[in-house]
Order: C-alpha cells, then sequence, then structure tokens
C-alpha cells in the first residue's frame, strides 16, 4: 500500500498535444506490472487535445462540464458528465470542451510495451473545431 498525498503538482498540457489551456493531474502512473496511466484534465472552454491514437484504447469519464469528442471521419459528438467515451486502439480521435463551457474529464490509458500512451498528430483546426454541434440549452 502507498499512500500519495495531495502533492503532485498540476501540469498544463503542452502546446505540442493540445489547443487552448488544459491542465492535467496525474491519478495513476505506470509501474511495476500495472501499465494503467490515469489522469484528470481540466479543459478550459474551447481547449481540445490534437489529433492522437493510443497503442492500447482508451476510455475518458466525464466528470465536469460540457464536452466534445470526435473520432477520424465522423461528427462530432457532444458529451455530459456520466458520459464515458472508449477509443479504439489506434483510432484516431480528440476530445476537449465545448466553446463556451469549462470540461473535466478521467482518463485511463495502458501504456504500451515501451511505456508509450499515445501518438500525436495535427492540431484540431478552429474550422474542425467550428463543425462542432450547437450545445446551447434553453
Ligand atoms: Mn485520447
Amino acid at each position: 500500500m502507498k499512500v500519495t498525498r495531495n502533492s503532485i503538482r498540476t501540469t498544463e498540457g503542452p502546446s505540442e498535444w493540445f489547443t487552448g489551456a488544459a491542465y492535467i493531474d496525474a491519478i495513476a502512473s505506470p509501474s511495476g506490472v500495472s501499465p494503467l496511466n490515469a489522469s484528470s484534465v481540466h479543459f478550459t472552454p474551447a481547449a481540445r487535445t490534437a489529433w492522437h491514437t493510443h497503442p492500447n484504447g482508451q476510455t475518458i469519464y466525464v466528470t465536469e462540464g460540457l464536452g466534445l469528442v470526435q473520432r477520424r471521419g465522423a461528427p462530432i459528438e457532444v458529451i455530459r458528465p456520466g458520459d464515458r467515451v472508449f477509443f479504439e486502439p489506434g483510432e484516431d480521435h480528440w476530445h476537449g470542451a465545448a466553446p463556451n463551457r469549462f470540461m473535466t474529464h478521467l482518463s485511463m490509458v495502458e501504456v504500451d510495451d515501451k511505456g508509450n500512451s499515445a501518438t500525436w498528430g495535427v492540431h484540431v483546426s478552429d474550422d474542425e473545431y467550428a463543425a462542432a454541434p450547437t450545445v446551447d440549452e434553453p
């Protein structure tokens, strides 16, 4: 058993991987036999990941706000607290906040045998992002 107190610094998502400001809190890091890499990611309004894939897939679980997800070749979908999304291994995708809302999700991935959790591609352009459905509700 190992207790890690609330002592790990929040890191800002690197600009190579994110558009806009996103903040990452580590939950679990791979060690020993466990390949689990888990984190809590806070996206500011309109912030999103770049296009990317995960070697062993990824589950995200929305805890706050309103978010957007898209896999390559499909429309953008709105995600809300309590929604979870699984991305298949190698499936090209992005995830982020709605234009006018924060969004927080938990992220769970298993690293590959080289310790990689993702392969990063190009940023989601403003035009791609602008194709999101309207999420304002009455
Ligand atoms: Mn992902």
